[in-house]
């Protein structure tokens, strides 16, 4: 029973994608709801789209780091990014910033589209620009906020990590030019 937890959709690059079964059965009650109206499994797809853009932020900043993601599990309102554990802890505090970073530049173009274009838009194109475009913006600043099972808690908490990393680097930087002053060189 435990192994059905998750649907496999594909592996990119030795990085497995995988849907938890609650979020599966969204996306087919969506795709069935074309049935009815288009604009179902399209609104249920963009929904989609935003929270996979998330976590390809994550898989960015840690490629960045030299970490190699391994999976990648979606679930209804969020997902999770396993990459490898880096050496020092720096990297854990700026990955989750990939997410957000992401999903900002994915939603800009998208809402400058919408303002510009809209009138006379169909509704089935126009809302994969308000899904990808004003609610992945909304959801990027709400996982901003600084609470626990959110990215916004380690994501605050690289502003005290990088003041003391520089405050470290300049009082190192210091004692070897102190240390440098007083080791001496001489040429005939
Ligand atoms: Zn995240």
């Amino acid at each position: 029973m435990n192994k059905i937890r998750f649907i496999k959709l594909f592996t990119y690059r030795g990085m497995r994608i995988k849907m938890h079964w609650s979020l599966t059965l969204i996306v087919i009650l969506g795709l069935l709801g074309g049935l009815l109206d288009i604009s179902v499994p399209v609104g249920t797809l963009s929904f989609l789209l935003v929270l996979f853009i998330h976590e390809l932020g994550h898989v960015w900043f840690a490629a960045r780091f030299g970490l190699k993601t391994l999976k990648i599990e979606l679930y209804p309102f969020d997902g999770r990014c396993y990459h490898q554990s880096p050496d020092t802890p720096y990297p854990n505090y700026v990955i989750p910033w990939g997410g957000v970073v992401a999903q900002v530049i994915v939603a800009i173009p998208c809402i400058a589209i919408h303002y510009f274009y809209s009138d006379g838009m169909r509704w089935r194109f126009e809302l994969p620009l308000i899904f990808l475009g004003y609610v992945n913006l909304f959801i990027a600043f709400i996982n901003l906020t600084p609470l626990k099972f959110l990215d916004g808690d380690k994501c605050w908490q690289l502003l005290p990590l990088y003041i003391s990393f520089r405050f470290r680097r300049n009082k190192a930087k210091k004692s070897e030019q102190k240390h440098r002053h007083h080791r001496t060189v001489s040429h005939k």
